[in-house]
């Protein structure tokens, strides 16, 4: 059955297939942090449907919820209209929200993924300001949709302008640390009063406050505050896409909460739903301006959705699983530093809670000054051999082959698919810790030779 379905799926499925090609396994049964093959394998899953599940496959809790849900005979499509299991959902939602939104918040049901409810933040905040200018950062990973709504007609477009995310080891300006997210903040600030520059009228700045695909990049907590402050200066609506950093993943129920920011738009998606699509926006209630069905979608009431979520959420805060994602992401880091000193191959490791990178590079080939070299300040630079080697895309394929080989499932990230990224579930044990990081260490002592 095992080699029969992945040929026909390689065979039918489009060009575009992602996990699918890297990870050729194909998953019959799952619980916790284990997913067992048709061959009969068990793998480790540190992808956890790329950050979604984090109480891991078919915890009994959202189980329990969605089977409730099933044998009560309530309906299970019922577009947006009020029902328990949405007045359930909405009520556990607000208990978790930063304290600052709670009080005064709205929600927007978008419908069913991540990238929705990224459409859903650009329509809400430009029919709040009148201007249509979105701010976000290089690097930046928000969704996949374009274009329907101009399709539909009466759209405006949306013009872009990117901006310098702060990171450490590939800083934009040569130096890292505190002083480099201090000149991408300096960077955006001029850029935003400079009437030259071409950046259009901003109805809102997106931001990620730990990039995920882009490769596991933790922004500084001074530059997210920086960030707000140059916002709130400037009447712009400030979002933060948490569809991955949320529920709990960077070892605060909100990755925005380290920082003590309280975002205008939060953007909600992935752990929201307990692993069935589900996605939504909250925002302050004076954003507001949206007229009846200014937003729609047929798919905003997704009733498994929302109680696999309400349980989910329920699960996390009553288990304080935030808290033990942070204790163990901070062993786990420290482990996987260990490994960085041990393989000149592994050119950084960071992140935030179990949200956990490792970058590998080319040992062997010169330091490049910049991983985007927007500007070089040459008087702040790093020396050279203090800054980064080259991306090594290949040993990054070839380390997550030699994971799966040893049972462990992980993904690549980042612009050259060359950091290998840590998801597992906030439910993932000691042992199993300890399991992923020997695996990893195994897989990266392979391709070291
Ligand atoms: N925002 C972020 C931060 C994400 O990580 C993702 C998905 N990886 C999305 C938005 C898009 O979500 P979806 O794939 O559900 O459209």
């Amino acid at each position: 059955a095992h080699e029969g379905i992945l040929r026909r799926q390689s065979a039918r499925e489009s060009a575009a297939r992602t996990y699918a090609r890297a990870l050729p396994i194909v998953p019959v049964r799952a619980r916790g942090m284990t997913i067992e093959g048709a061959d009969g394998r068990r793998y480790l899953d540190c992808l956890s449907g790329a950050g979604t599940l984090a109480l891991g496959h078919n915890h009994p809790v959202v189980l329990e919820a969605i089977r409730a849900v099933l044998d009560s005979g309530a309906p299970l499509h019922v577009l947006d209209l009020a029902t328990p299991v949405k007045d359930a959902f909405v009520t556990e939602l607000f208990r978790t929200l930063p304290a600052g939104l709670a009080d005064h918040a709205r929600v927007q049901f978008c419908g069913p993924a991540g990238t929705d409810a990224v459409e859903a933040a650009f329509t809400l905040v430009r029919a709040a300001t009148g201007r249509d200018g979105i701010l976000a950062f290089s690097g930046a990973y928000h969704g996949m949709t374009s274009g329907a709504l101009a399709a539909s007609g009466g759209a405006r477009d949306v013009r872009v302008a990117r901006l310098p995310y702060p990171q450490d080891y590939r800083c934009p300006f040569g130096v890292g640390g505190e002083r480099g997210a201090e000149l991408a903040a300096r960077w955006t600030e001029s850029v935003l009063d400079d009437p030259k520059s071409g950046v259009p009228e901003p109805a809102g700045m997106i931001l990620e406050p730990v990039q995920g695909e882009g490769g596991v990049l933790p922004a500084p907590d001074a530059w997210l505050r920086r960030m707000r402050r140059i916002t709130a200066d400037r009447s712009v609506p400030l979002i933060a896409d948490e569809v991955q950093t949320g529920v709990g993943r960077t070892g605060a129920f909100w990755a925005v909460e380290h920082s003590g920011v309280t975002p205008d738009v939060m953007v909600l998606s992935k752990a929201i739903g307990g692993s069935l699509p589900l996605a939504v926006i909250v925002y302050r209630e004076e954003l507001d301006a949206w007229q009846p069905g200014a937003h729609a979608g047929t798919f905003r009431g997704n009733q498994l959705a929302m109680a696999a979520g309400t349980a989910t959420l329920a699960h996390v805060r009553e288990n304080r699983l935030a808290e033990r994602a942070a204790d163990l992401g901070a062993h786990m880091l420290r482990q996987l530093r260990r490994l960085a000193g041990e393989h000149a191959c592994v050119g950084d490791v960071r992140g935030r809670g179990l949200m956990l990178g490792v970058e590998v590079v080319d040992p062997e080939a010169p330091a490049v000054s910049a991983g985007e070299p927007i500007v070089t300040l040459a008087e702040t630079a790093r020396p050279a051999e203090e800054q980064p080697r080259p991306a090594a895309p290949r040993l990054a394929a070839a380390i997550q082959r030699e994971c799966l080989r040893r049972g462990l499932i992980v993904e690549l990230g980042g612009r050259h698919s060359s950091v290998v990224r840590l998801l597992p579930p906030l439910t993932i044990t000691d042992e199993q810790a300890a399991a992923v990081l020997d695996r990893l260490a195994d897989a990266v002592d392979a391709v070291s030779g």
